[in-house]
């Protein structure tokens, strides 16, 4: 099923989350389809270009990447690369006419997504940042409460986002090397813990203060960071206590404590087997939905915006938003001191 409005993607980079869950579910979305693939191996863009169907003469290397641009089968291009690569992609696609969906985190610094973003507004193409979460139906819900005050006014946000990564180095891993990656579990897996403080609160931080710490000796965090931790005060006087960390055991957990109940979101962000209740006065237990329909859900969004000029929720300027409070939370971290916003 492909009707002619259907939006051709070039998936750029067949890593992990491209071949394991997004690409899987383009056939749930409305009207997207994958097109092209974009890679540095040719054994992946062999194999995977014949598990998909696309034709030899769509299958790209890096190099060749401003070819696209002659490419009519290629509407729009996802970006699936490690971080350090996703301005300058989305500003080549851009320059090739095309529109662009970005993994998170957007890109290393503000100084990137603000080039992105007006390179999009000079192509007159739209950009939308991968933030999934906001079409997962567990996390829409706990918006939707959280601006109901289904927990009274709130108080307290909690998030913590955290694993405990196998031996590795940075040539080894891409997200351990400061170049590609940033300064580490903040960007990648803490920025779900970003994400949710804002969007359950509905505040934006008026101060910041900030903690990093690496082990001495392990060569898994000679160039990034082990753990991160911030605590946020909102205008309200609400504050959040955020914590990320690689060299931790498993959390993935939002928790907005407000003056009449709780909100437990645990986990919160996974990909399935998402679990939420409120705790307080006449506990609830929450199920919204099937939290696998957010890969469709995200795809659905993009393309309306571009088929009918709909808002993007997740746009560049959500991205650029979101690592300038990655660069305060360093700053506040390497200063020592709290940092205004
Ligand atoms: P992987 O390491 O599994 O894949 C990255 C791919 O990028 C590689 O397979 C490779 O593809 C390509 N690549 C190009 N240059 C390099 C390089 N120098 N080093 C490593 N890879 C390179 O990473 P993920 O798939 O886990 O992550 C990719 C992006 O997706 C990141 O931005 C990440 O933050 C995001 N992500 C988002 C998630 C979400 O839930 N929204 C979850 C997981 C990741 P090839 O061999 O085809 O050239």
């Amino acid at each position: 099923r492909r009707p002619g409005d259907s939006v051709g993607f070039a998936i750029v980079g067949l890593g992990d989350y491209a071949l394991r869950q997004m690409m899987p579910r383009f056939d749930q979305a409305d009207r997207a389809h994958i097109s092209a693939l974009v890679s540095g191996n040719p054994d992946k863009l062999a194999q995977v270009g014949d598990a998909y169907g696309v034709p030899a003469d769509a299958r790209y290397f890096y190099e060749d990447f401003a070819k696209i641009a002659a490419d009519d089968r290629i509407d729009a291009v996802y970006i699936v690369l490690p971080t350090a690569f996703h301005a300058d992609f989305a500003i080549r696609a851009f320059a090739a006419g095309k529109h662009v969906l970005c993994e998170k985190p957007m890109a290393l610094s503000s100084a990137q997504c603000a080039a992105m973003i007006a390179a999009g507004r000079r192509a007159d193409r739209k950009l939308m940042i991968a933030y999934r979460c906001h079409f997962e139906p567990y996390n829409v819900m706990a918006m939707r409460l959280m601006r109901e005050r289904a927990v009274g006014t709130v108080r307290l946000i909690r998030t913590e986002q955290s694993y405990r990564a196998g031996p590795t180095t940075p040539a080894q891993n891409w997200r351990f090397n400061r170049a590609l990656a940033g300064g580490g579990p903040l960007e990648d897996y803490g920025l779900y813990g970003v994400q949710s403080a804002l969007y359950l609160s509905g505040e934006m931080p008026e101060s910041i203060s900030a903690t990093t710490f690496r082990p001495d000796g392990d060569p898994r965090f000679t160039e990034i960071f082990a753990h991160v931790a911030s605590q946020w005060r909102f205008p309200s006087g609400a504050v959040a206590q955020l914590a990320t960390s690689y060299d931790s055991a498993n959390a993935n957990l939002a928790q907005v404590r407000g003056t009449e109940g709780t909100l437990i979101m645990d986990p919160a962000t996974n990909y399935s087997g998402l679990n939420m209740r409120i705790e307080g006065s006449g506990a609830v237990a929450l199920t919204p939905g099937d939290p696998t329909t957010q890969f469709a859900g995200q795809l659905n969004h993009f393309t309306s915006a571009i088929r009918e000029n709909t808002p993007i929720l997740t746009g560049g300027e959500m991205g650029l938003r979101d690592l300038r409070l990655v660069e305060a939370i360093y700053a506040s971290a390497r200063s020592g001191q709290v940092v205004k916003l």
